[in-house]
């Protein structure tokens, strides 16, 4: 699966990739990683990401 988290493709997202953390509040992070919050899935940032099993 190509990465979506550097590079050019970053630019192709909404807002290039950055926005408010959802569960952090930081804003103007970059928000690249899936996060399932009861049912819904939203972008964290780097910090609040699942971590890896
Ligand atoms: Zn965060």
């Amino acid at each position: 699966m190509a990465t979506i988290t550097r590079g050019k493709v970053l630019r192709e997202l909404s807002s290039r990739g950055r926005g408010t953390c959802p569960l952090c509040e930081r804003t103007r992070i970059k928000l690249l990683y899936d996060y399932d919050i009861s049912g819904v899935v939203k972008k964290v940032c780097k910090n609040c990401r699942p971590k890896k099993l």
